[in-house]
């Protein structure tokens, strides 16, 4: 019996010994696996990011915008600019190295200026950055100081203008413009607004003697101050009016008409949008026309009216891209 009770004490020891070197061990894998994790944790883009001053929620934003750069920003400063683009509604990624390359010779331009210049290829020279048109974007097209048309390009739906809306020579128009100017017609002119056609549909030969026009009497600066080269006019297009009203027919006085603010108001409900206005000069490359409205679309024009922006920041954001 005492032997019995002897052996079972034992047994009970070896078990506590077991049981305690156990936990040690337990404990020394535990704290092991805790300093090989800190170790690959060193290792880590994340921890790397942090040292260089990058907050957690920056980091996130790095890894949704620019998962396959960020092994180059690792050996770098914290880089603000890039962070800051990131946070701009308009960025394209495709821009990126443009943008850099545009803020380094403009650094007082804010980063919203910076995107709008470079989407719109204004960090190029008017005329020497040339894109052809896609003209495959029907309606929603582009015609600017860098995209342009072929000299053989006409649309395929010009129709004659009813001699209601114009005054002097014939006009003709894309279909799709004449209907969306009808229905805005008629909602002018229930408000006394009469609104008139003075210049619409016009070929790359016409605008190239009106180009030409001033080229010869005036010079080639003067000429492009006033008219886009041929094929760079948008009134190729077939999309293109200049409108006037019965009261106001002048480009001095139509800005200060009832039926420009009419139109600044009500255009935008009919796929019309104002084209080149003062404040966006250096975005589209056009002096200010109140005169002249383009036809894109309900969709697109109310956009544009709604978020104040250029048809060209428009169409790199949204049709380019
Ligand atoms: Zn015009």
């Amino acid at each position: 019996m005492i032997n019995l009770k002897k052996t079972k004490l034992k047994l009970k020891k070896s078990v506590w010994i077991t049981i305690i070197i156990l936990i040690f061990l337990g404990i020394g894998l535990y704290a092991g696996i805790n300093i090989y994790q800190d170790i690959k944790y060193k290792k880590t883009d994340e921890y790397k990011l942090l040292q260089i001053g990058y907050t957690k929620e920056e980091i996130k934003i790095l890894e949704n915008n620019y998962k396959s750069g960020i092994k180059e920003l690792l050996t770098k400063e914290k880089d603000e600019f890039l962070l800051s683009l990131f946070n701009e509604k308009y960025y394209i990624a495709n821009n990126l190295n443009r943008y850099r390359d545009f803020f380094e010779l403009h650094p007082d331009y804010s980063i919203s200026k910076i995107i709008s210049y470079v989407n719109t290829n204004n960090d190029y020279d008017y005329y020497e950055h040339d894109l052809d048109t896609d003209i495959s974007k029907d309606y929603l097209l582009i015609v600017n100081k860098y995209y342009h048309l072929a000299s053989d390009y006409e649309p395929d739906d010009l129709v004659e203008v009813n001699n209601k809306y114009y005054y002097g020579e014939n006009h003709k128009i894309r279909e799709v413009t004449y209907n969306a100017f009808k229905n805005m017609w008629e909602a002018a002119n229930k408000e006394d607004i009469y609104l008139i056609i003075n210049s619409s549909y016009r070929n790359y030969e016409e605008q190239k003697a009106v180009y030409d026009d001033y080229k010869n009497s005036k010079g080639t600066t003067y000429a492009d101050s006033i008219a886009a080269r041929p094929g760079y006019s948008e009134h190729q297009t077939g999309l293109s009016l200049d409108i006037f009203s019965k009261t106001h027919t002048t480009t001095s006085n139509f800005k200060d008409s009832p039926a420009y603010i009419w139109l600044q108001n009500n255009a935008y409900k009919y796929g019309f949008i104002e084209r080149y206005q003062e404040e966006n000069e250096e975005i589209t490359g056009f002096s200010a026309e109140a005169w002249h409205w383009r036809y894109v679309g309900i969709e697109a024009a109310t956009y544009i009216h709604e978020n104040n922006i250029t048809f060209d920041e428009y169409y790199a954001y949204f049709i380019a891209k």
